[in-house]
């Protein structure tokens, strides 16, 4: 059989930066995979971090992590959850990458004495990287690639560059580019703007690369004459111009791309063959299910970077899922844990809550609010949730407050507490591979009989993804089990603990690893599930 040709489609954004282009790239994949094709995508990031691991959550939101263990942008978890896959460490190529890896190359003289510059280094660096990530789980058909930032940016030029150069070597039929802009909406005047995306598009134009579709996004429509006006101004046939206005449910932007034709279009010029009809009926359910709730649940997200609600995206999304499986919708109070330390007003919030969380963190900075919140829950039986540092921290509260070992910290807040009952511990590793000095990705944890998480799960093994350093010490085990905490899941390579849960509560469940990264919409995750039915009880007992 002749090898299959390589699809890509690159979609890009103008005018101004978070445009959503990311969401519009995911749902486009959402209907191709339900065209019947296999989708992979890659972020392509300007900055020259090599990956956005050590970026503060507050200037770029969540890290997201994949199940080998990349710590990737945010927008890959959308690609997640919007097409439903796993993706791969190939999916995210940051300019820092790009760079240390042709300065790595020179240094080991790989390039035989050339002189190195962007064209054609940098770009054939970054052309590889793409065909890698086409290649990367060997079964795709079509490959989306975001670019990253806006067209005009010094930084992305070698990236638009490299994908200029795509559509030269694949050839047209296998190359498609998506070109997202503003449209805004005059109030004034009641007017829709189209100069804006006219620039960009000449600008995108004068880099070389002509768009195949454009996406325009404002608040508004916009009306099939102003689409017709770009469409001619632009150079792109009327069909290709598609209007992504504000949905009030995120998933109708799907049914809406569907409704313009813009699979069909790019299925005809990619010539795929596929499914006649991306068959959405699950999400129409999904939509008119979420539109008819009217009833909510309250949680308490108690963390350090509240003030931007991107740095718990995949938490707040999975909290969603799983109300939405209730039918209920999820009123987050987003608690600021260094705030709580000295406010009892904000406590008062705590109290009002029908769940708590505490998601993941680093750093002893509002360590003691978390505790606060995670005693409080443990003590009035208000069902717990804890994420990574949220079970570090409910086994810190339970060893000071249950166990009298006021001095319990981890080496990551005290190095010289008497009682480190969370710490790195070289040796913890042995058995399983590490790449530095993080457990990143996907470990195996086996589940205890007769636990909650294992009629939560309804298995016996399973597999979680992982972003943390430091770990439970097992020597301390016995007395928390006297006292009755439950150790339901295991590493079964090292005896690491990977989950806890107290007996005698309604739902007291922390987990070592992150399970916001694997639910889905229609597939919620099964901690996220169980925590939100024992948040709707402890609603209504009230
Ligand atoms: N700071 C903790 C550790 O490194 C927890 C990390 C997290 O919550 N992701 O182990």
């Amino acid at each position: 059989m002749a090898k299959k040709d390589m699809k890509f489609l690159f979609v890009t954004g103008g005018v101004v930066s978070s445009l959503g282009k990311g969401i519009s790239a995911a749902m486009i994949g959402r209907l191709l995979k339900r065209r019947g094709l296999n989708i992979f995508s890659i972020k392509l990031d300007p900055y020259l971090n090599v990956d956005p691991g050590t970026m503060s959550p507050y200037q770029h939101g969540e890290v997201f992590v994949t199940r080998d263990g990349a710590e990737t942008d945010l927008d890959l978890g959308h690609y997640e959850r919007i097409i439903n896959t796993s993706l791969t460490k190939e999916s995210t190529i940051t300019s820092g990458k790009v760079y240390s890896a042709v300065i790595e190359k020179e240094r080991r003289g790989e390039y035989l004495g050339a002189t190195i510059q962007i064209i054609p280094h940098i770009t054939n660096e970054i052309k590889e990287r793409l065909i890698a990530g086409f290649n990367a789980k060997g079964d795709t058909d079509v490959c989306i690639v975001e670019i990253g930032g806006t067209v005009g940016d010094i930084e992305s030029l070698p990236f638009l560059e490299a994908i200029r150069q795509m559509r030269r070597e694949l050839g047209y039929s296998n190359t498609f580019f998506v070109h997202n802009t503003l449209v805004p909406y005059l109030h004034t005047t009641g007017e829709i703007k189209t100069k804006p995306t006219q620039h960009s598009v000449k600008e995108l134009t004068g880099l070389g690369i002509q768009p195949d579709a454009l996406l325009l996004r404002g608040e508004k429509k916009v009306d099939k004459a102003s689409r017709r006006k770009v469409a001619q101004f632009c150079n792109v046939p009327d069909e290709a111009v598609i209007s992504v206005e504000d949905m009030s449910i995120i998933y109708e932007v799907a049914l809406n791309l569907q409704k313009q034709h813009l699979d069909d279009l790019i299925v005809k010029h990619l010539q795929l063959d596929c499914e006649p009809v991306a068959k959405m009926d699950d999400w129409i359910g999904l939509i008119d299910k979420i539109k008819s709730i009217k009833e909510y649940v309250n949680i308490a997200l108690v963390g350090k970077y509240v003030e931007l609600h991107d740095a718990y995206i995949s938490v707040y999304e999975s909290l969603k899922y799983a109300g939405y499986e209730f039918n209920k919708r999820i009123k987050v109070s987003w608690i600021d844990s260094e705030k709580l330390e000295n406010d009892e007003t904000l406590f008062e919030e705590i109290k009002k809550a029908d769940g708590i969380i505490v998601p993941g963190g680093f750093g002893l900075r509002g360590t003691e609010g978390k505790m606060m919140a995670i005693k409080y829950a443990r003590e009035n039986k208000v069902p717990y949730l804890g994420l990574c540092l949220g079970m570090q921290l409910a086994l810190i509260e339970f060893a000071r407050n249950v166990l009298g070992h006021k001095d319990a910290n981890s080496t990551e807040f005290n190095e010289n507490t008497s009682y480190p009952l969370i710490d790195y511990l070289p040796d913890q590793y042995k058995g399983i591979n590490m790449g530095g000095t993080m457990r990143l990705g996907d470990y195996d944890c086996c589940l205890l009989e007769g636990s909650k998480a294992k009629e939560l799960y309804q298995a016996s093994e399973i597999k979680e993804r992982h972003r943390h350093r430091y770990e439970f010490n097992n020597k301390y085990k016995e007395e928390f089990v006297k006292n009755g905490m439950v150790f339901s899941g295991t590493n079964p390579q090292t005896g690491l603990c990977e989950l806890i849960e107290l007996k005698d509560h309604p739902f007291f469940m922390a987990c070592q690893f992150h399970p916001e990264f694997k639910s889905r919409p229609l597939n919620p995750h099964p901690l996220f599930k169980g925590f939100i039915e024992a948040s709707i009880k402890n609603e209504q007992k009230l």
